[in-house]
């Protein structure tokens, strides 16, 4: 059953279980509502890097921040095409385009984005992108060249979210939700743990994420990567046992939807990896970089689904939802 009108109470509850239980129970929802020997790999191709207007506290790509990020205009369309030929073999099926912009603004540069949709579209490729704030015509515009997905993460709760950014509020961030949603595209929203924030902001963001009209149709769950420069570089690393509650939660209040163990995999070892598939998470980025930290290599990945028994999902899978509110 989907519902989307879970309370902080109820979150809070299945979050504090003993941990052995919560993951007990997010494995068996996880397989009463999906195939759990898929998982589905993701690549991410960083097309305009740093030189960000925004001040968000994690990120390298912000201009404010000397971080020594590599800045990079936007790629040319034979590029990503390239890009998203070796992504492919390497077996994903998504390819998510990341702009470093505050939002999308109607010029020759998102023009060239469109011909980067279409182009890895006709590869039978999802494309998603992220490309800041968005209008309900621009989303309109991205659908019709092919667009799959939208990524934009609520990152954090509402009441957390200023202490992180403030070159936006958390309602921007929602309306673009809402112009996503309702130009038919697939939403992909979720948000990083390690911000320094405390357990009711991450409930509070489930919380945000779970109540939506519709769930997203993936969730990506985020270990933050301090980066020196920022303004985060000496927040501590969460552990792994926080990362396996985020995700079994997340399986747990929305049974349906992909679950990404995204940022930060790269310190995970493989049994660490492996609880969280076991706790419902589903999808992964996989590839060498991911936007402008290290993530593990295709091959890595392909060894780890060989040991536990793993094998990657095809594109364009329609993920189902009856809400029950
Ligand atoms: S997270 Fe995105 S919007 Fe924020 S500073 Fe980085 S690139 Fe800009």
């Amino acid at each position: 059953m989907i519902r989307n009108n879970w309370t902080k109470e109820e979150i809070s509850a299945i979050y504090h279980r003993p941990l052995l239980d919560l993951i007990y129970e997010a494995a068996t929802i996880h397989r009463n509502n999906n195939d759990y020997s898929e998982v589905q790999i993701s690549s991410l191709i960083s097309i305009k890097t740093g030189g960000c207007s925004e001040d968000c506290s994690y990120c390298p790509q912000a201009a404010r921040y000397h971080t020594g990020v590599d800045v990079h205009a936007l790629m040319q369309v034979n590029e990503v095409v390239e890009a998203a030929h070796k992504a492919k073999q390497g077996g994903a099926s998504r390819l998510c385009l990341g702009a470093a912009w505050r939002e999308v603004r109607n010029n020759r540069d998102f023009d060239r984005v469109l011909e980067m949709v279409k182009a890895v579209n006709a590869m039978n490729m999802e494309v998603c992108c992220t490309l800041g704030m968005l209008t309900y015509e621009q989303a309109e515009k991205l659908k019709e060249a092919g667009l799959y997905a939208y990524n934009h993460n609520v990152d954090t709760s509402e009441e957390n979210y200023k202490n992180i950014i403030t070159t936006r509020t958390y309602d921007d961030r929602l309306q673009t939700l809402h112009n996503v949603r309702k130009a038919k595209l697939t939403v992909c929203s979720g948000g990083i743990i390690g911000l320094g924030e405390t357990i009711e902001d991450r409930i509070g963001m489930l919380n945000t994420l779970s109540n939506l009209s519709q769930h997203p149709e993936s969730v990506p769950i985020n270990a933050l990567v301090p980066v020196k420069g920022t303004p985060l570089e000496n927040q501590e690393r969460v552990s792994v046992w926080d990362m396996v509650r985020m995700i079994a939660t997340t399986r747990i209040i929305m049974p349906k939807t992909v679950v990404r163990l995204s940022a930060g995999r790269l310190e995970m070892t493989l049994p660490e990896q492996a609880l969280c598939f076991m706790a419902g998470a589903n999808s992964i980025f996989a590839g060498d970089k991911l936007l402008t930290t290290p993530n593990p290599a295709f091959n890595d990945d392909m060894e780890m689904f060989n040991i536990l028994g793993l094998k990657a999902r095809k594109a364009f899978k329609k993920e189902e939802q009856e809400i029950i509110s």
